[in-house]
C-alpha cells in the first residue's frame, strides 16, 4: 500500500486531474445552459425590463417593444398587462383572456391567504402575488410549484370546482405619480427533467469535490511518507479537515530540516541525519554546538568561525 502510494506521481494526477474537471465543467456549463436556455433569456429580459422601470425615466413605447420581445420568447410569460390609474388595459403583450375586458382588478381572494387575488372577470384564475426574485426563481427553477399547487388546493379544496382553477404568478411595478401599473403574469412550465439535470449536475461536482479531497490528503500522506514522519496522522489530519491540515503541516515542516540526502524530516538542531547518518549542520570547532550556515561566531561560546567561503 505504502509502495504504491509512493510511487503516485502527483504532478502528472494534478494535471490530468485539472484538465478532467475542466472538461467536465464546461460540458455541464454548456448542457445546462441549453436545457434552461430560454428561462435565462427570461430571466435578463425581465431584469432589465424592471431596471428601465425602476429608473422611472423611460420611453413607454420601447418598454412595450421589449416586453413584447420577453413575452414572445419565453411560454412563461401568459401575459404582462400595462394599466392606467382606472385599471383600463392600455396594453396588453399577448393578448390573452385576461385582456379580453376593458378593465383588469384584482380583489382578494376569498378564505386565502393574503397571497392570493381573483379577478372578478374570470373565476377559473387565481393570482399568486409574488416579488421580482420569487417570480424569477418560481419561473426558471420551478421550485415552488408543487408548493404552490397544493398551498392553493388546500385553502380551495372545499370549492365544487377546484380542479378548474389554474394559479398564476404575478407581480408588478406601479408607479406611484401617475398610477400605472405593470402586472407581468407567469405560468409554471418546468423545464423537462430540470430538475434531474441539476440533481445530476450537483452530484458529478460533488464526485469532482470528493476526489480533489481524497487526492489531497493521498498527497499529504506521500509527501510524510518521504519525510520519514508519520503518514497516517498528517493523511488523517489532512482527509479530516483538508486545507487547514495541509496548513498545519507545511508550518510543521518549516521549523524542521529536510535531509538533502535521504529527504528525511529532521529537527533543525540535529548535526546528523538520524535516518541515513549524514552530516547536516555544520559546529563549531571548539564547543560543537550546531552552527547556522552564515554564523560569522558560534552562538554559544563566542568563537570567531573560519568560514571556507
Ligand atoms: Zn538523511
Ligand atoms: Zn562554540
Amino acid at each position: 500500500m505504502n509502495n504504491f502510494i509512493e510511487k503516485i506521481p502527483f504532478k502528472k494526477v494534478v494535471l490530468i486531474y485539472i484538465i478532467i474537471a475542466i472538461l467536465v465543467g464546461i460540458s455541464l456549463i454548456l448542457f445546462i445552459g441549453n436545457a434552461f436556455q430560454s428561462k435565462l433569456t427570461f430571466i435578463y429580459d425581465y431584469h432589465r425590463i424592471h431596471e428601465t422601470l425602476e429608473t422611472g425615466n423611460h420611453n413607454l413605447e420601447n418598454i412595450k417593444e421589449e416586453i413584447k420581445n420577453m413575452s414572445d420568447n419565453s411560454e412563461d410569460v401568459v401575459d404582462v398587462l400595462i394599466l392606467d390609474k382606472e385599471n383600463k388595459i392600455v396594453y396588453s403583450s399577448k393578448n390573452s383572456e385576461f385582456a379580453n375586458e376593458e378593465k383588469f382588478t384584482l380583489n382578494k381572494a376569498d378564505n386565502m391567504t393574503n397571497d392570493y387575488f381573483v379577478n372578478p372577470n374570470n373565476d377559473t384564475a387565481i393570482f399568486r402575488l409574488t416579488t421580482n426574485k420569487e417570480l424569477i426563481i418560481n419561473t426558471v427553477l420551478s421550485n415552488f410549484d408543487t408548493e404552490i399547487q397544493k398551498e392553493s388546493e388546500d385553502q380551495i379544496f372545499y370549492e365544487s370546482d377546484f380542479d378548474s382553477k389554474q394559479v398564476y404568478l404575478l407581480s408588478y411595478i406601479a408607479n406611484h405619480d401617475t398610477g400605472e401599473k405593470i402586472y407581468f403574469i407567469n405560468e409554471i412550465h418546468p423545464v423537462e427533467n430540470g430538475k434531474m439535470y441539476i440533481k445530476v449536475t450537483l452530484a458529478i461536482m460533488m464526485f469532482f469535490f470528493m476526489i480533489y479531497w481524497v487526492l489531497l490528503a493521498l498527497y499529504i500522506y506521500q509527501n510524510a511518507l518521504k519525510s520519514k514522519l508519520n503518514p497516517y496522522l498528517w493523511g488523517g489530519i489532512t482527509l479530516i479537515t483538508n486545507i487547514a491540515g495541509v496548513i498545519i503541516y507545511i508550518i510543521y515542516k518549516q521549523n524542521q530540516k529536510t535531509c538533502f540526502k535521504c529527504g528525511a524530516s529532521q529537527d533543525k538542531s540535529h548535526i546528523y541525519c538520524t535516518y541515513c547518518g549524514i552530516k547536516l549542520n555544520e559546529t563549531c570547532h571548539t564547543c560543537g554546538s550546531v552552527l547556522n550556515r552564515n554564523d560569522k561566531y558560534c552562538a554559544k561560546c563566542g568563537e570567531k568561525q573560519k568560514n571556507e567561503e
